[in-house]
């Protein structure tokens, strides 16, 4: 670790490493890094964006970036099967949470994600978010892939290429759709893996197909398996640049119950770590993990699988990084 990550302690008036302090210590941030101020000083932000009101069903996720702060404590530095180190090859803080104008009304927080996340592309800091329900990932991409359309690797239950919910354009099941108008994505370099749960609508399944988008559903998945799919996925990707959106619900409700809309019959874990694992090398360009509603899951466990996905594509964005630059 560098002197990057040592902050003054005022207690004791020692230089203290965060990453070195016993775990249940010290002021919650996301993977115990230094809170930033100052864009000029960081390589990777982690974002918290504490907004549902965009759900269709159970709310919650708001507090999504609070819990995966705290269960981030957990995380460690060197990642066990491919020794990336993020914090040696990128300079990550935690840039706090979105600050809405008026959390009441969507448009303005589509506003202000927006405003929010262009100051972290202009200053050239790549994003890894918590949120917040998928809704919030459109804004992203609209401060990210504003002038060329990125490719996408989404994982997910559901497609969330619906046109509108409830007379809104604007809610957790429609940002790709938005995002695809508006070409923030590219469909043809897309993938949307996990897919499964009944729809009283087969139009936002229908619309991802028609658009050239690779829909896995899960029974096609447990078919092929994580290699194939990872491979599928690399070549659709290619390198272009390329930006990696995890919903929880991807993931059976056995390992992440917390979460808004829980789908049965997901990936486990351990087939979630391997398909990021397999996005090593990808040209990546940022990143979310959203729809984390810890209240649903007393055990605390949805908030550190969320935590543990965040490190994981922590290191994917990290090296990647690095190996642009050179
Ligand atoms: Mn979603
Ligand atoms: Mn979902």
């Amino acid at each position: 670790m560098t002197d990057y990550y040592e902050r003054d302690s005022g207690l004791s008036h020692q230089r203290v490493n965060p990453m070195e302090e016993p775990r249940f210590t010290g002021i919650q941030t996301f993977m115990r890094c230094p809170l930033v101020t100052d864009l000029d000083l960081l390589d990777i932000a982690l974002v918290g964006v504490p907004y549902d009101g965009a759900v269709t069903n159970r709310s919650g996720a708001r507090h999504g970036p609070q819990a995966i702060r705290q269960a981030s404590a957990m995380m460690r530095s060197i990642h066990h099967v491919h020794r990336i180190n993020p914090y040696e090859l990128s300079r990550v803080g935690d840039v706090g949470d979105v600050q809405f104008s008026s959390m009441y009304d969507h448009a303005a927080v589509v506003a202000d994600i927006t405003a929010q996340y262009s100051r972290l592309a202009q200053a050239g800091v790549m994003p890894l978010s918590a949120g917040g329900d998928h809704s919030v990932t459109y804004p992203i991409l609209k401060a990210f892939a504003a002038d060329n359309p990125v490719a996408l690797v989404h994982i997910d239950a559901h497609t969330d290429t619906w046109d509108e919910f409830s007379g809104s354009k604007f809610m957790h099941g429609t940002p790709f759709r938005r995002a695809c108008e508006d070409g923030l994505i590219d469909p043809r370099r897309t993938i949307q893996i996990g897919i499964r749960g009944a729809q009283n609508t087969a139009e936002g399944w229908d619309y991802s197909l028609e658009q050239g988008m690779r829909v896995v559903f899960m029974e096609e998945f447990s078919q092929l398996g994580v290699a194939k799919v990872v491979a599928e996925a690399r070549s659709i990707v290619g390198n272009h640049p390329t930006y990696i959106s995890f919903d929880v619900d991807g993931l059976d409700p056995v390992f992440a119950p917390g979460t808004g809309t829980p789908e049965v019959g997901g990936l486990s874990t351990l087939e979630a770590l391997s398909l990021l694992r397999g996005c090593r090398g990808l040209n990546l360009i940022g990143g979310d993990v959203v729809e984390v509603a810890p209240s649903y899951d007393p055990s605390g466990n949805t908030a550190l699988v969320g935590a543990t996905l965040m490190y994981e594509i922590l290191c994917l964005l990290s090296e990647s990084r690095h190996q642009r630059i050179g």
